[in-house]
């Protein structure tokens, strides 16, 4: 059997060679991180180096870094009325998100549904800085969550722009980072989020660990999610996952020392990817390409060809030995019709059709022309049955 091509990064990535020698030296260690012995403090170092790595990919401090088990877990801990500042102890009376997020912000953490209002997005799958200006006009102490990049479309939200907002309105920002890191800039400062969650197995970590990196240790939470033995500074009991998380920093310094040569690397291929796409299938619609660069991320593309459904798509690349997700990737393995691209205003006949291609660093150009000449091969058997069942002559 030849060799398979793997595009589903965003679902998750393959993990790094760093990452899984980091992961094999931690398995081999005996102590428990909280243990005061030599055994327990060759555990707490590798944390602790780790979590310097990971504060390192996003331009925050170390002690401002909360290991959890997953994105999903960060995204909840993050969601709660009860953070506090320094000068502000009273609950957060709002969560504004946008109505792209991932499901485990759409969720809501610990807010009640009542408290929760969904700021719209446009056409091209931005957030709607008025709709959000107008949302924040009418609380007094919110929190807003919105992704930096989307993990169907690739599209990039204009989060300075959602920070400066919200601090005018005497709110926190939450951003969720997991599919951006490593992909994108992503320094905390710079975009002005005050939280920030990441997603160890979209950098080529491991999976079931994650991140909720605070701007500052001034913002805390007063209703941790698990409570316990009072590790990660009493936010996040439970003792840690320390080969995973050790694994997680040696992936966020290799995203970090490589991350110029990895995304123009990843964009020559995704630019060499949606050209043999058109060519072979003009009227593909390639969500969110008419942005401009930066605007999408450079390792995704979200496509749908009218009359093509995705399931059927997907099974047939595989068969081919073509890896590829419909929008969203979902835990039951079925595909369900993605709430994105219905916020964005795209019709459900289209987007049942909407297959995701994602790539990585590792992704070479005969992956690409593997996709190809799959595809080239998928349209035409289609384009057939379609021309059969309307009765007309090849
Ligand atoms: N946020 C986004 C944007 C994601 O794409 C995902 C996973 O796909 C998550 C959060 C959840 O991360 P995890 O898989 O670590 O729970």
């Amino acid at each position: 059997m030849a060799e398979r091509v793997y595009f589903d990064w965003n679902a998750t990535a393959p993990l790094r060679p760093e990452a899984a020698r980091a992961m094999q030296e931690a398995l081999a260690l005996p102590g428990n991180p909280s243990s005061i012995h030599a055994e327990g403090r060759a555990a707490r170092s590798l944390i602790e180096s780790a979590r310097e790595n990971v504060a390192h990919l996003v331009g925050a401090r170390a002690a401002d870094v909360i290991f959890t088990s997953s994105g999903t877990e960060a995204n909840a801990l993050a969601l709660t009325p009860a953070i506090e500042t320094a000068t502000e102890k009273r609950p957060r009376d709002k969560l504004l998100m946008s109505a792209i997020e991932h499901a485990s912000v759409r969720a809501g953490g610990r807010f009640p549904r009542a408290a929760i209002e969904d700021i719209a997005v446009d056409a091209d799958g931005r957030v709607k800085l008025a709709a959000l200006a107008d949302a924040l006009s009418r609380t007094s102490r919110p929190l807003v969550s919105i992704m930096l990049a989307n993990n169907e479309t690739g599209i990039v939200q204009p989060i300075a722009e959602v920070a400066a907002l919200t601090h005018t309105a005497n709110g926190l920002l939450h951003v969720d980072a997991v599919q951006a890191a490593g992909r994108m800039a992503c320094d905390m400062t710079a975009l002005g989020a005050d939280l920030l969650t990441l997603s160890a197995h979209k950098i080529g970590g491991a999976k079931g660990v994650g991140a909720l990196i605070r701007a500052s240790e001034v913002i805390h939470f007063a209703d941790p999610l698990i409570r316990g033995g009072g590790q990660e500074r009493g936010l996040r009991a439970g003792t840690e996952n320390v080969a995973g998380i050790a694994a997680f920093g040696a992936a966020a310094a290799a995203a970090h020392a490589q991350f110029a040569a990895e995304a123009a690397h990843m964009l020559a291929l995704r630019t060499e990817l949606e050209e043999g796409l058109r060519a072979i299938t003009p009227q593909a619609v390639i969500f969110g390409a008419a942005g401009a660069a930066g605007e999408r991320l450079p390792n995704t593309t979200l496509f749908a060809v009218e009359g093509v459904k995705a399931e059927t798509a997907i099974i047939a690349l595989d068969l081919e030995g073509v890896a590829v997700s419909s929008g969203a990737a979902c835990s039951s393995g079925k595909v369900q019709p993605s709430h994105v691209l219905a916020a964005m205003g795209v019709s459900p006949q289209l987007t049942r059709g909407a297959i995701r291609l994602s790539l990585g660093p590792s992704t070479a150009k005969t992956d690409v022309e593997r996709f190809l000449n799959a595809w080239r091969k998928l349209s035409s058997a289609l384009s057939k049955r379609s021309r059969e069942r309307h009765g007309i002559a090849a």
